[in-house]
């Protein structure tokens, strides 16, 4: 089994989120994807009134209906800051020897890696892919090389990096949709519409809750 994980604040999910998840999901051979909203992201403030309830809800619903896509609690029910590091030894102690996890996420997030919890041991956990945006030049293989060990080795051809004793790292060019949670909530706030960036039933939410304003 291969289990893509996609950590995020998701406040809110939004079409950015979904579509990337869509295409790793395929051009990756992924089985599953699972959202995992964090409870408290230890690099973000998520300003009250939102609550971690009202992001899980909007996650939940913005997934219901792609069978292969699921959502996991595990991060909310931690107590805490939410550390990717925990969430990836949970899974693999979770999901047994046969499954391999794909921890999925964006460029700029990836740079920062070597800024997060125990961040050496993630790459013994969990095989990287990262959403490369366009334009961006390329910068995976001196990072790669500088933070986390100099024996990664490119295999161009899978679009990844290889090492001996460390899990792979992918990187991917998905759909660009330019859109941030930071723009959707700006709109909201301002009276403005979201239709068309969240899913219909994620804009109901926060228009039925208030959310944002
Ligand atoms: P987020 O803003 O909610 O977004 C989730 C992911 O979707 C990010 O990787 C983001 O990449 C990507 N994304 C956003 N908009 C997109 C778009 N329009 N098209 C394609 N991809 C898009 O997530 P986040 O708050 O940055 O957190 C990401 C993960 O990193 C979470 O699991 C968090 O817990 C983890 N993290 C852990 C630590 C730690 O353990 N110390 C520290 C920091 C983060 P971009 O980053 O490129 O926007």
């Amino acid at each position: 089994m291969r289990l893509g994980l996609l950590g995020g604040t998701f406040n809110p999910i939004h079409f950015g989120h979904l579509r990337a998840a869509e295409e790793i999901r395929e051009k990756i051979r992924l089985d599953r994807i699972t959202f995992i909203p964090s409870a408290l992201p230890p690099h973000k403030k998520v300003e009250p009134p939102i609550t971690v309830a009202d992001r899980l809800e909007m996650v939940r619903r913005a997934v219901a209906g792609n069978p292969f896509f699921e959502v996991s609690e595990i991060e909310i029910r931690r107590p805490g800051l939410s550390y990717t590091v925990e969430t990836l030894r949970h899974f693999q102690r979770s999901a047994g020897a046969e499954t391999e996890l794909f921890f999925i996420v964006g460029m700029d997030a990836f740079l920062e890696i070597n800024t997060w919890e125990s961040y050496k041991e993630l790459f013994q956990l969990s095989h990287f892919v990262v959403l490369e945006r366009p334009g961006t030049p390329h910068a995976l293989e001196k990072f790669l090389a500088d933070n986390i060990s100099p024996d990664y080795r490119p295999d161009n051809e899978k679009r990844r990096y290889l090492h001996h004793e460390l899990r792979a790292v992918f990187f991917q060019a998905v759909t660009s949709l330019d859109i941030s949670s930071t723009k959707i909530r700006d709109l909201v706030k301002e009276g403005c519409s979201i239709r068309y960036l969240v899913p219909r039933v994620v804009e109901e939410y926060i228009i039925n809750k208030g959310l944002y304003k």
